[in-house]
């Protein structure tokens, strides 16, 4: 089965969508000039759109100085608020990301939040977007985790790190590959569910037969303007039983997780339910 993440992604925004008078503002800020994140940062204006939610982009120089961008978010008093990513280098990413309330920290990264998920297994109206992204892919296809091999490829700070807790936390058995892991390809091979967010293609060539596999992994293919993900698609689409495409298949859901987020802070200012997701909750109730 391939998955079709604009699909999904379509209809969970349909759930999503504000028809109250009031509605919930982002506020996102923009560094430099990089055509990518212009073109992510279109991606999450269009979501906002379809939601029917208000967005407001703050776009500055390449080389903005760090307390000027730290003082501009301080300012900001919309009900979310992101810094597109990735940052120049003269920039120090983790003080920009603390200086945003960590009450409206849509894309979950600051440390107040990831630690009460990822340290403490608190249930929390947020979650970091891209893994929040797999495991609603996982729910869609009712994949049960629990005691399953999974093979998370990459550690980083977006998407290795944090999914493999999470997935740790609904009872998986999660193995962690990176660059100096020796056998990656055993690895693979022994995992019930891989997921890849390394950013080298063709790094996934072959899967056990029936295999789940995520392909969250986005570089540039050998075409210009041709994006391409970790997984050798063409080939173990033959072997998995349900594989995500690049593009298509984790991208749209990122974003649609983001504006869930967004929507969950809404609701918890207003004193409205929030959407958790059910599986976390019967996971982190058993540790
Ligand atoms: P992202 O933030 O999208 O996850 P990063 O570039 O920050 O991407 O992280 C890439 C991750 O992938 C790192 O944890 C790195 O160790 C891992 N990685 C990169 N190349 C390989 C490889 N050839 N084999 C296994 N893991 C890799």
């Amino acid at each position: 089965m391939i998955f079709n993440g604009n699909q999904l992604a379509n209809s969970i925004l349909q759930t999503l969508r504000i028809t109250s008078k009031i509605k919930p503002k982002l506020g996102i800020c923009l560094v430099g000039d990089s055509p990518a994140s212009k073109s992510y940062v279109n991606r999450k204006l269009k979501a906002c759109q379809e939601i029917n939610v208000d967005a407001e982009v703050f776009h500055f120089e390449e080389n903005v100085e760090q307390d000027q961008l730290i003082k501009h978010i301080q300012q900001m008093h919309h009900d979310g608020i992101l810094v597109q990513l990735p940052l120049p280098l003269h920039l120090n990413k983790l003080d920009i990301i603390h200086s945003i309330p960590y009450e409206k920290d849509v894309d979950c990264l600051h440390m107040h939040n990831l630690q009460r998920i990822l340290v403490y297994g608190e249930l929390c109206e947020m979650l970091p977007c891209t893994p929040a992204a797999v495991l609603q892919i996982l729910d869609y296809y009712d994949v049960n985790v629990i005691g399953k091999r999974v093979t998370m490829i990459g550690r980083s700070f977006l998407v290795g790190l944090p999914l493999s807790l999470l997935l740790q936390k609904r009872n998986a058995t999660v193995t962690v590959c990176h660059r100096e892991t020796q056998d990656l390809d055993e690895q693979i091979m022994n995992a019930d569910i891989v997921i890849s967010a390394a950013g080298q293609p063709k790094l996934v060539r072959n899967v056990k037969q029936g295999a789940i596999v995520i392909d969250v992994g986005i570089s540039q293919g050998e075409k210009r303007g041709k994006i391409v993900g970790d997984v050798d698609f063409d080939n173990v689409k033959n072997q998995a039983s349900i594989i995500t495409p690049v593009p298509g298949g984790v991208g749209p859901m990122t974003v649609c997780m983001l504006m869930r987020n967004l929507c969950n802070i809404w609701k918890k200012k207003q004193g409205q339910p929030v959407y958790i997701n059910p599986k976390l909750s019967e996971a982190y109730l058993n540790d």
